[in-house]
C-alpha cells in the first residue's frame, strides 16, 4: 500500500473535521479545469468554478490544506498586504480604485461560504490591529480614513484605555478594531469548502504531485502516475510549488512564519486575555498575531524566516514574544508548535496572470492571504467564464525581482527587515 503524506503536526491537523484520504491520480482523465494545489487559492477557485457548472479536478501534492492554508493564524484580515493608498500612488488612481473596490470582498466570500455550506470552522467576528507607538497609531488613523473612503464601515479606533479592555496586555498604546475582520479554524474552513466542491461533482486527488505542465493549446498536467488534459489550468501551489513557473521564481520568495498553541486554558483565563474574543495582529514590520481558539487555547504566531523554513526551536522563538505581551502566562505549557511558508513579492501585492491564454496562476499574497485567496477564486472563475476585467486589474500590476538574485536576495531582504524593525522599536 502506498504511504500517504501526513499533515504537519499542528493544532489544526489534530482538530480537523475530516480525515478522509482522497485517491491518488493513476489514470489519464479530462476536465474543463485542472487546478494544481489544494490550498485556499485552489479550493476557492474550484468551488466557484463548480458552482458555475465547470468540470473541475484538483491535484494536490500532499493533502488538501497541507500548505499555508491549513497552517495559518486563521485571521481574516481585510484589504491587501500593501494598502490601497500605496497602490494608488504606485499604479495610478484607476487601478487603485478597481483594487480598492475589491479589498473587502474576500472576507464576505468566506462568511457567505460558511453560511451557505454550513461549515463548522469556529468563525468569530472582529480583529484588532494593535499599535506600540504614536507613529503606528497615526498610521492606523490614516488607514481607517482610507478604508472608509472605499466604503468600509465598521472600524473603531481604540485609545490606550479601550485597547486594555480588549487585550489584557500592557504592550499597546491603542489600536484599530475592524468589526468585519475575524478568525476561523483555517483547515476546517478549507475541508468544508472541499466537501462543498465534492458535493457539486468536483474531484480531488491527493499525494498527486504535478511534475510537468505541457503548455500546449490544450494543456496536459502530468503527475508521476497519471495526467489530466484540460481546457484551462490554474497554478495554485504558492510557496510550495518550487520550479513549475520558472519565469516568476526571481519575483517571489518563500518565507517561513511559526505558531504555537498553549494547552487548553481555563475558560476564565482565556476570557481574561481577550474578553471579546477578537483576533489581534500588531503593527510591527515583523508582526506577531494571536487569538484564542474555539477550545480556549492561546494560538500565537510571529516572526519571519526569509527564504522559508523554521528556526531551531519554534517553542523558544515564540515563548519570548508571547511572554513579553502576556507575562501572566509565564511558563504556560505549549501543546503544539509548527511552521509554514507563505510567498512574498517585492511589492507585497499578489501576482495574478496567465502563462498562456489558458494557463492561469495566482500566488504571492505576502503574508495576508486568507481573504485575498477567496477573492482570487472568484476572479479566476469570472475570467474563465469570459469576464476577465477584475482578474486583469491584478494582472496589470508590475512585479520586479528581489535584489541580490537567488544567492543574495535572502540576506538583502533580511537586512531591509532589520532596518524596519529598528524603526518600529524607535517609533519612527
Ligand atoms: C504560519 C502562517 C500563518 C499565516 N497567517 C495568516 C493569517 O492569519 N491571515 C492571513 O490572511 N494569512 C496568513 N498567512 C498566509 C496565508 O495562509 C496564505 O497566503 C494562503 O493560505 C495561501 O494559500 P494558497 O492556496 O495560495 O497556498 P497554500 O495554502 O500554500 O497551498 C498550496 C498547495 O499547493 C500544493 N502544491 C505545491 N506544489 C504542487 C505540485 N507541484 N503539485 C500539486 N500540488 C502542489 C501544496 O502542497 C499546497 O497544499 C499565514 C501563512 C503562514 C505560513
Amino acid at each position: 500500500m502506498t504511504q500517504r503524506t501526513p499533515h504537519t503536526d499542528s493544532y489544526y491537523a489534530s482538530t480537523r473535521n475530516d480525515t478522509v484520504d482522497r485517491p491518488i491520480l493513476k489514470e489519464h482523465i479530462e476536465a474543463d479545469v485542472c487546478i494544481v494545489g489544494g490550498g485556499f487559492t485552489g479550493m476557492s477557485s474550484a468551488l466557484h468554478l463548480a458552482e458555475a457548472g465547470f468540470k473541475v479536478v484538483v491535484l494536490e501534492a500532499a493533502r488538501i490544506g497541507f500548505g499555508a492554508s491549513g497552517r495559518n493564524g486563521g485571521q481574516l484580515v481585510n484589504s491587501y498586504s500593501r494598502d490601497i493608498d500605496t497602490i494608488e500612488k504606485n499604479y495610478g488612481m484607476s487601478i487603485g480604485k478597481t483594487l480598492g473596490d475589491m479589498a473587502f470582498e474576500g472576507g464576505n466570500i468566506i462568511r457567505e461560504r460558511i453560511e451557505k455550506y454550513n461549515i463548522d470552522c469556529d468563525y468569530k467576528p472582529g480583529g484588532i490591529f494593535a499599535a506600540f507607538n504614536k507613529k503606528q497609531m497615526h498610521d492606523l488613523t490614516e488607514q481607517k480614513a482610507l478604508w472608509e473612503r472605499y466604503g468600509h464601515t465598521g472600524l473603531e479606533l481604540l485609545d490606550e484605555n479601550s485597547i486594555k479592555e480588549q487585550i489584557n496586555s500592557g504592550a499597546y498604546i491603542g489600536g484599530l478594531l475592524d468589526h468585519t475582520g475575524g478568525h476561523i479554524h483555517p483547515l476546517n474552513l478549507l475541508l468544508g469548502e472541499a466537501a462543498a466542491f465534492e458535493s457539486l461533482g468536483g474531484v480531488i486527488y491527493e499525494d498527486s504531485k504535478v511534475i510537468e505542465v505541457v503548455r500546449s493549446e490544450t494543456p496536459v498536467v502530468k503527475t508521476e502516475h497519471g495526467q489530466v488534459t484540460a481546457k484551462y489550468v490554474l497554478m495554485a501551489g504558492n510557496a510550495y510549488m518550487a520550479g513549475l513557473i520558472p519565469e516568476l521564481a526571481a519575483k517571489s520568495m518563500p518565507c517561513g512564519t511559526q505558531i504555537v498553541t498553549t494547552e487548553v486554558l481555563d475558560e476564565s483565563v482565556a476570557k481574561a486575555l481577550i474578553p471579546n474574543g477578537y483576533c489581534v495582529e500588531d503593527c510591527n514590520y515583523k508582526l506577531d498575531y494571536y487569538r484564542v481558539t474555539g477550545d480556549n487555547r492561546l494560538l500565537y504566531g510571529g516572526g519571519v524566516t526569509y527564504g522559508g523554513g523554521d528556526p531551531a526551536s519554534i517553542q523558544a522563538f515564540i515563548r519570548g514574544r508571547l511572554e513579553k505581551n502576556f507575562p501572566q502566562l509565564k511558563g504556560v505549557k505549549f501543546d503544539f508548535a509548527w511552521g509554514g511558508d507563505f510567498l512574498l513579492t517585492m511589492s507585497r501585492l499578489p501576482q495574478f496572470g496567465q502563462l498562456t491564454p489558458n494557463i492561469y496562476y495566482a500566488q504571492g499574497y505576502s503574508g495576508h492571504g486568507v481573504t485575498t485567496t477567496h477573492l482570487a477564486g472568484r476572479l479566476i472563475a469570472e475570467a474563465m467564464k469570459g469576464h476577465a476585467e477584475r482578474f486583469d486589474a491584478f494582472g496589470q500590476l508590475k512585479h520586479f525581482p528581489f535584489p541580490g538574485g537567488r544567492l543574495l536576495r535572502v540576506p538583502y531582504t533580511a537586512i531591509g527587515a532589520t532596518y524596519y524593525g529598528l524603526r518600529d522599536k524607535l517609533g519612527i
